[in-house]
């Protein structure tokens, strides 16, 4: 049977180490910098008011500020724009998230192209995009970075390995190709044009799955002793939640597997934080 990795724990060392460099910039300041992080919330979508919640309790608990801005779904682009402008000036903020998805009245690329590269802390802005496929990256977007923590966390062979990432998305799938690249894994990506899926992930040593469609990729297809992350979650009406991959039977299958709660999810959180840091800790020494 499978490893299953334990995103929550982790996260939560990742956390404590984070909490220590936050407290160094407060007492290097003598006792006057704190990071701040706004967060931009458009619309009522419940998820996406769980998720800021959850990131403002754990910003909080390592001592970051957040203020979480909670705009209109009836928002212009402009006006959404515009407001990130002045975020992008206000010298007290140095992190700025825009929670997705936003209303498809708006451009989400637009949104995020308005964001200072420099504050950008979901790292999606194309300058820090284009810097990690340079192999020079600044912030690396959150949930594909979280993702490498816990493949290095479980020992992955990366060097040569067999890598299939499902799911190109600019969140997850293509900054996870470009990391699985850099750590010079031969890398495979899939999307919804892929016909050969099943033969494709048969030989792949290394898994990572960022589709949102329940179990698309079946147990049996995973190969004996593959690292299998499945960053994919699908919300059932009862409310369970469940991933992209056929967890119980690719457990068979799998060395290493991550499931669908307390896998990915919490190192998404930890590993925006750090940006967040990083960003503020940048901020500090340009004072
Ligand atoms: P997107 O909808 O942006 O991307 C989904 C991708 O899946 C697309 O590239 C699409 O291909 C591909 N796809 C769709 N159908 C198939 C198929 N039949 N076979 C192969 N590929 C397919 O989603 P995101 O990348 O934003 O998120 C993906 C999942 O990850 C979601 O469930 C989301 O909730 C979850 N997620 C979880 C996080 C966490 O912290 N755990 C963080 C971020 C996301 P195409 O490009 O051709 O349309």
């Amino acid at each position: 049977m499978a490893i299953v990795l334990d995103g929550k724990t982790l996260a939560q060392d990742t956390l404590v180490q984070l909490k220590q460099s936050v407290a160094q910039l407060y007492s290097d300041s003598d006792q006057t910098f704190i990071p701040r992080l706004a967060v931009v919330l458009v619309g009522d979508d419940p998820a996406s008011h769980l998720y800021v919640k959850n990131k403002q309790r754990h910003a909080k608990e390592i001592g970051i500020d957040t203020v979480c801005h909670r705009v209109d779904a009836m928002i212009t682009q402009e006006e959404l724009i515009a407001f990130i402008e002045t975020l992008n000036d206000d010298k007290d903020i140095h992190g700025i998230l825009v929670q997705l998805p936003v209303p498809k009245h708006i451009d989400a690329q637009r949104v995020i192209r308005a964001i200072r590269p420099d504050k950008d802390v979901d790292g999606l802005h194309p300058h820090n995009v284009g810097l990690l496929a340079w192999g020079n990256p600044t912030f690396i977007a959150a949930t594909p970075q979280g993702v490498m923590r816990l493949l290095e966390f479980a020992d992955c062979p990366f060097e040569g390995a067999r890598a299939v990432v499902v799911g190109r998305s600019i969140l997850v799938g293509l900054p996870m190709t470009l990391l699985l690249g850099a750590h010079n894994a031969t890398v495979t990506l899939c999307h919804s044009y892929t016909s050969n899926l099943p033969e494709i992930i048969a030989q792949a040593d290394i898994v990572v799955t960022a589709v949102g469609q329940p179990e698309i990729i079946q147990g049996h297809w995973i190969k004996q002793g593959a690292y299998v992350i499945d960053v994919g979650i699908s919300r059932q009406p009862n409310g369970h939640l469940i991933g992209d991959v056929a967890f119980e039977e690719a457990s068979t299958h799998a060395q290493v597997i991550t499931s669908v709660i307390g896998g990915v999810g919490p190192m998404t959180v930890a590993c925006m934080l750090e940006n967040t840091v990083k960003a503020a800790t940048a901020f500090y020494e340009k004072l």
